[in-house]
């Protein structure tokens, strides 16, 4: 059999733990027998990064926007323990939060959607897709505990030293304050990410704040959303069949519940944060979820959402059997292999992609799963198999 050719490289970003161990069969079993694989490897597992002080994952991230598609293992994010393991140098930073920085990029998170895992909303038939601001707002805030009786004010000092002051309260006893910000050029680059996806996947678009109560604060990225869509994005949105729609955080809360999903909900930091996790709890499984970093330049980068299933690893380590789920990252493969094959006319790989998601949901759906899924599934009698026949299993339908 002839193997499908790439004319351009996908980035490829390793990782640790449990997700390399996977990251490695789902390579040996589910690409590398069908496709002339070609990708330009950065190692960003703990090692590398701390040989290269972090180097790699600012090259693998600069490679991102040179190709345009990468994808990513889940890595470590050291903290004090990770420093004694790998004996590091530093406590470096997430690569995540570095490769999101260098491309600007907004996360979006989806479900992955298979008969017999049910989401806990039985109206919620397709993926919603969070997608999460990612910078200012609580997450930089200033806080600070007010003693007692007190003006707290927020004063703004133009460089030509004229002062602008707004009265935050007078207090007459003890209490807490906090001043937060945000940038229009990273509220541009969030809109624009998110009206670039929306087309990608053509999907409606919902963005939601509480510009009612926060009527500068929210209400400026309600305006720059909207002022971008009028000037970009509506006749494409018109052609693509989809709509970019605008509510209260409340009433979009209320929608969600009540709808059958199928659409990308844009979300402020905090608000993006909460709902994420309340969307992956309520389909079903963290190892069921999928993301991709999106620049506003149109770069895509594809992961799992989950970590490196560290407890898996070490029992890996000990010589005993895991059960490890790898759809999400064999999702992050397809979405990646798919996205190359869009920008680069290459049908037969774009099409690889779809065969390889379905022969992984029918696998599932025959009740052959790993152990985190048959404890959750309404399938009777899974089998559970152990990480590498799970793989296995995907192969043969392939
Ligand atoms: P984790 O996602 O690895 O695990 C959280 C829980 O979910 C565990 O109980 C685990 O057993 C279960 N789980 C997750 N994925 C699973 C899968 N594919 N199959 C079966 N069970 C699965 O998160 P954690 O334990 O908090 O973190 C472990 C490491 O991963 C940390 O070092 C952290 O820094 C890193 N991490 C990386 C990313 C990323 O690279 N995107 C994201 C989160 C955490």
């Amino acid at each position: 059999m002839d193997k499908i050719k790439m004319t351009t490289p996908i980035v490829e970003m390793d990782g640790d733990e449990m997700t390399r161990i996977l990251w490695q069969m789902i390579k040996d079993n589910l690409l590398l027998p069908y496709i002339d694989l070609k990708t330009e490897y950065y190692d960003l597992g703990l090692a590398y990064r701390d040989e290269t002080n972090d180097q790699v994952t600012i090259d693998s991230a600069n490679a991102t926007k040179k190709y345009k598609v990468a994808v990513k293992c889940a890595t470590i994010t050291p903290n004090a323990d990770r420093v004694k393991e790998y004996s590091l140098k530093e406590m470096w930073k997430s690569p995540n939060g570095t490769i999101r920085a260098i491309l600007d990029g907004t996360v979006f998170r989806a479900p992955i959607v298979v008969k017999g895992i049910d989401p806990c909303v039985k109206n919620w038939k397709k993926p919603i897709t969070i997608a999460r601001h990612a910078y200012g707002d609580v997450y930089k805030g200033s806080e600070m505990k007010i003693p007692g009786a007190g003006k707290v004010e927020l004063v703004y000092t133009g460089e030509d030293g004229t002062e602008t002051r707004e009265l935050v309260h007078t207090f007459k006893g003890a209490g807490i304050t906090q001043g937060m910000h945000n940038l229009n050029d990273s509220i541009e680059s969030f809109a624009k990410s998110c009206f670039k996806y929306a087309l990608d996947i053509k999907q409606d678009l919902w963005f939601s704040t509480k510009d009612t109560i926060s009527k500068k604060y929210d209400h400026t990225f309600k305006d720059i959303f909207q002022e971008i869509f009028e000037a970009e994005y509506e006749d494409k949105f018109k052609e693509a069949g989809i709509t970019y729609f605008y509510t209260l955080i409340d009433d979009a809360v209320a929608r969600v519940m009540k709808s059958e999903g199928g659409y990308i909900w844009a979300c402020k930091n905090y608000d993006g944060d909460v709902m994420s996790d309340m969307i992956s709890s309520a389909f079903g499984s963290l190892a069921m979820m999928t993301s991709v970093l999106v620049s506003p330049d149109g770069d895509f980068e594809y992961e799992a959402a989950h970590g490196t299933v560290q407890r898996h690893y070490y029992n890996h380590l000990k010589g005993q059997e895991t059960s490890t789920n790898s759809v999400a990252t064999i999702f992050a493969w397809t979405g990646a292999l798919r996205k190359r094959g869009e920008l680069d006319g290459n049908n037969e790989l774009a099409a690889f992609a779809d065969k390889l998601e379905k022969a992984t949901i029918d696998t599932i759906e025959a009740g052959e799963m790993t152990k985190d899924l048959a404890l959750i599934t309404t399938i009777p009698n899974p089998t559970v198999l152990n990480s590498e026949d799970f793989i296995k299993a995907i192969a043969k339908r392939l």
